[in-house]
């Protein structure tokens, strides 16, 4: 049997099919957490009483069939073609046939990915279901939350697709029947793949468009032993493979008639040029002379819901729980805050925020301007009496990711990537550790657990973990700019 992420899979690359099928199964932890069932909200919108039937995992397909003779409405019902199993969100009987309601957990669906909705009804049409009208039904991007849900407020039923500003475009069921195909060939083949091979490495644009495919350093082992300064390491380059294969291995002898000219690139290619660390002098000096002491490292973590949890939250608002601030001294003395707290409690994080903060000096992030930035802003909104010291903190705000994303400063042991934790592992430094919590999601994915459950017994560890994990990001600050001021004294001599 198949479900239509297997086809998805396949269609991408037949060897990613096959390597997730053997692959062990993970404990899924969903980047945007949605704590509730979505479908009985939605049964509320759809004012679904009664007349009702709930298809549940691992049904016989024959039992939607059998349903569709008596039941007006059904939900989560399994249907099957050619092996294909879909699960179809809302299905409502009308005078005219089945009405097709989509469900997407998100605020604005768009029409650039229809595989998902085309192979639906490509299978209830095999199944002789006679379709009448499509819907898509999606959160809210307005609804505000009070003390409780409200299911008829929180989500919207569309007949249309949105276009890139988020504006009504193309009809959902114009755009299907458009984009529709027979899915028989790609059945047929994924038939006849044998489970025990796995099909030769390809490279094509699904190894790395949108996302890293998890299975690119196995299937090309070698580029992890590529040199730092190789030409493969050249950032957003569509001819690196090309040039390599021609013999230009390193970065310094990049065809200029063949890269696409960002900053970053040249950077990249003056770095190797010029012994390994391009400078940018002239912006690095100038960016320098900005940074005012008392200097304020800072760094957040958050999560973000999907459905709203809280009272005054919008679908996808995001909360954060926990921060940590690195104050730096003109003598070069250092003194450290860290505030988390478990469940909400941002006017609180507001309140200590606006205090812990020098009212003078510059404040500094990581990624300040699509983070740190946000979020403070956010909190000017939603408390109006901490709005003026919190605007004031944003407009003392530098974004340190600025330095490297801009090119300012490239070394070529970062490898294309600006990360704190790659340009960190340059600095060698004893303080800085991985821990338990290694990376930021997974902080997040430790704090949701003591959100669902004060009472776990590693509730100190966790809380510990949190604490030290937040504070190597804004201490990992500190040392690069140390680094930055040393290299800016080091060019200028
Ligand atoms: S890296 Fe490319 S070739 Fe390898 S599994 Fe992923 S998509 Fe397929």
């Amino acid at each position: 049997m198949y479900h239509i992420s297997d086809v998805k899979k396949y269609t991408r690359c037949a060897r990613l099919y096959i390597n997730e099928k053997h692959a062990p199964k993970r404990e899924y932890q969903p980047f945007i957490r949605l704590d509730e069932e979505v479908t009985s909200l939605v049964a509320q919108k759809l004012h679904i009483e009664d007349h009702y039937f709930l298809g549940h995992k691992g049904d016989d397909p024959s039992a939607a069939k059998q349903a569709m003779k008596s039941a007006e409405w059904l939900m989560k019902a399994r249907f099957e073609y050619r092996q294909l199993r879909v699960k179809v969100p809302f299905l409502h009987q009308t005078d005219k046939g089945w009405d097709l309601y989509f469900l997407f957990i998100g605020l604005y669906p768009h029409a650039d990915d229809m595989q998902f909705y085309c192979d639906e009804v490509w299978v209830l049409e095999n199944n002789h279901i006679k379709i009448d009208q499509i819907y898509i039904i999606h959160l809210n991007a307005e609804y505000i939350r009070e003390e409780e849900l409200d299911p008829s407020a929180l989500f919207v039923i569309s007949d249309c697709f949105y276009n890139g500003k988020n504006h009504p475009s193309v009809k959902v069921k114009d755009a299907i029947y458009k984009s529709k195909r027979d899915l028989t060939h790609v059945l047929n083949e994924m038939d006849q793949l044998q489970e025990d091979s796995v099909p030769a490495a390809n490279r094509t644009n699904h190894c790395t468009t949108r996302q890293k495919c998890r299975y690119y350093d196995s299937c090309f082992p070698n580029e992890a032993k590529e040199p730092d300064d190789s030409i493969l390491t050249l950032v957003a380059s569509q001819n690196k493979h090309e040039m390599k294969k021609e013999g230009i291995a390193l970065l310094k002898d990049a065809d200029s008639e063949r890269i696409e000219g960002s900053r970053q690139q040249y950077a990249q290619i003056l770095a190797d040029q010029e012994g390994g660390l391009h400078v940018d002098r002239y912006a690095l000096k100038s960016w320098l002379s900005w940074i005012k002491y008392p200097i304020s490292f800072l760094d957040f973590e958050w999560e973000r819901f999907a459905i709203p949890p809280y009272k005054g939250m919008r679908p996808y608002d995001v909360m954060p729980f926990e921060y940590s601030l690195h104050i730096m001294q003109a003598d070069g003395t250092m003194t450290h805050k860290v505030y988390l707290n478990i469940h909400d409690d941002r006017r609180d994080m507001a309140k200590n925020l606006v205090t812990d903060i020098p009212a003078q000096g510059t404040v500094i992030a990581y990624n300040a301007v699509g983070a740190e930035m946000m979020r403070i802003a956010e909190f000017a909104q939603l408390f109006p009496e901490y709005a003026a010291k919190l605007n004031d903190i944003n407009a003392r705000m530098e974004d340190l990711q600025l330095i490297f994303e801009t090119g300012t400063v490239y070394d070529i042991r970062m490898r294309g990537q600006w990360s704190l934790k790659v340009i960190m592992a340059m600095m060698n430094d004893k303080s800085y550790k991985d821990l338990d919590i290694n990376q930021g999601m997974e902080a997040v994915f430790q704090w949701r657990h003591l959100d669902y459950s004060d009472d776990t017994a590693d509730h100190n560890k966790i809380v510990e973990d949190l604490k030290k994990y937040c504070g190597m990001d804004s201490y990992a600050m500190t040392v690069v700019f140390q680094w930055l001021k040393k290299i800016n004294e080091e060019k200028m001599q």
